[in-house]
């Protein structure tokens, strides 16, 4: 008995989740994992329609993540680039990066759903972090998995998970890394569908994740809107710059301007030690159809054609695919896709740092190098998406001799 709840898209995705001509998207999982994926469906686009559950949502982003977060106008910056810069300072959300928008309208849904225990995958730990924060504030029981090696490398992260009362499962499969405990925690996902909630972090996997973390994350998007007018004059900006992992923070930032055809889209990925060596993340740059984790989509492959191990300095980046929706996007032409390497991200964050004493998170880091890449007019109103603070990243930042 599937409740005929009104499936309301606003993103160019179809009832199956395909994006724009249908090239990429869906939900390739076997018949176990869809029907929970159904039953996750009409739970949220009931959910969607309920102002209960909206208000709850739109409450806690207020007075718990401390939301609307400031558009900062950079002046150093824009003297530095000669243009006008502003920040949107997802750094400064609760658990420091945008990661818990979706992660607690996605909680919520979970008890609403009755779920008692909640699965995340976590690569850099932050959005294990941001899975375990919402569980510990909403009562429910969390399980991260994680990969080994991502264990060790991220020892810091792993200890808030266990402050915040989370399980942390160690992936020893694969290379100890995001993909190999995406496949374990989707195979626990299948043993348990009936009590536990997957909680996904990023705007990757099967329909409906995509569509339902770039809604969760396009609260961005629309808070820029509002800000821009007020702080600049202009009606909207020229310019909106994210880093693309999975793509839910430039989802979010971009998801209120796809129809606006004057913003110029601009998605930047992680081109490790560059994109002519085989040491990136650079999926839309260099990647080609492939299904990975239930949705088909943009994916780096190695020689035999299999799924390529990827990489970049920064963990949050450091992922093989991408979003169905950041690949319609690019795909299509409307987002231009950029790539930083490490020392270009490490550049620009130190570049941030000392001009106006804001520290990026490694990822964020990657958006702001794409400010050297571009030509701005003086007049022109440039928005980067800072999507988290870089306190997690200093040893690397220090360590690292590439800046100028
Ligand atoms: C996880 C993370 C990213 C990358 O993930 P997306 O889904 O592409 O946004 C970017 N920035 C920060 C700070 C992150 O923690």
């Amino acid at each position: 008995m599937s409740p005929t709840s009104v499936r309301k898209h606003r993103m160019p995705v179809n009832d199956s989740g395909f994006y724009g001509d249908g090239r990429f998207g869906g939900a390739f999982v076997a018949p176990e994992l869809k029907a929970n994926l159904d039953e996750l469906a009409d739970a949220y686009y009931e959910a969607m329609a309920d102002m209960n559950f909206m208000n709850e949502y739109r409450q806690l982003l207020r007075d718990y993540v401390g939301r609307p977060t400031p558009l900062y106008k950079a002046e150093r910056m824009s003297c530095h680039y000669g243009t006008n810069i502003y920040l949107k300072r997802e750094d400064l959300n609760h658990t420091g990066a945008h990661k818990i928008n979706n992660a607690i309208a996605m909680g919520l849904l979970a008890r609403r759903m009755g779920k008692r225990r909640v699965i995340a995958e976590t690569g850099a730990g932050q959005h294990g972090v941001a899975t375990a924060t919402v569980c510990a504030l909403l009562g429910l029981e969390c399980t991260v998995f994680m990969g080994e090696t991502d264990i060790r490398r991220q020892r810091h992260n792993v200890e808030r998970m266990l402050m915040l009362g989370a399980g942390v499962k160690s992936v020893k499969a694969g290379t100890g890394t995001l993909t190999d405990a995406v496949n374990e925690a989707l195979a626990d996902w299948c043993r348990n569908r009936s009590e536990a909630f997957y909680l996904m972090g990023s705007a990757v996997g099967p329909h409906p994740y995509p569509e339902m973390v770039a809604e969760f994350q396009s609260v961005i998007s629309e808070e820029i809107k509002a800000q821009v007018p007020v702080l600049t004059g202009k009606p909207l900006p020229d310019y909106v710059i994210a880093c693309v992992g999975g793509g839910s923070n430039a989802a979010g930032a971009f998801f209120n301007f796809i129809d606006e055809p004057s913003v110029r889209l601009v998605a930047v990925e992680a081109a490790g030690l560059g994109v002519e060596t085989c040491k990136h993340a650079a999926t839309m740059t260099l990647g080609s159809e492939a299904v990975l984790h239930g949705s088909r989509t943009l994916v780096i492959k190695d020689n035999d054609g299999g799924v390529a191990e990827p990489y970049s300095i920064s963990a949050g980046l450091d992922y093989p695919g991408v979003g169905p929706l950041q690949a319609w996007l690019a795909a299509s032409g409307r987002t231009s896709v950029l790539s930083a390497t490490d020392c270009e991200a490490i550049a620009a964050a130190y570049r941030l740092t000392r001009l106006e004493g804001i520290i990026p998170a490694m990822e964020s880091s990657h958006a702001l190098a794409a400010l050297d890449k571009l030509q701005f007019n003086p007049d022109d109103v440039v928005v980067v998406n800072l999507s988290g603070r870089g306190d997690k990243d200093i040893d690397t930042f220090l360590s690292h001799k590439c800046t100028e």
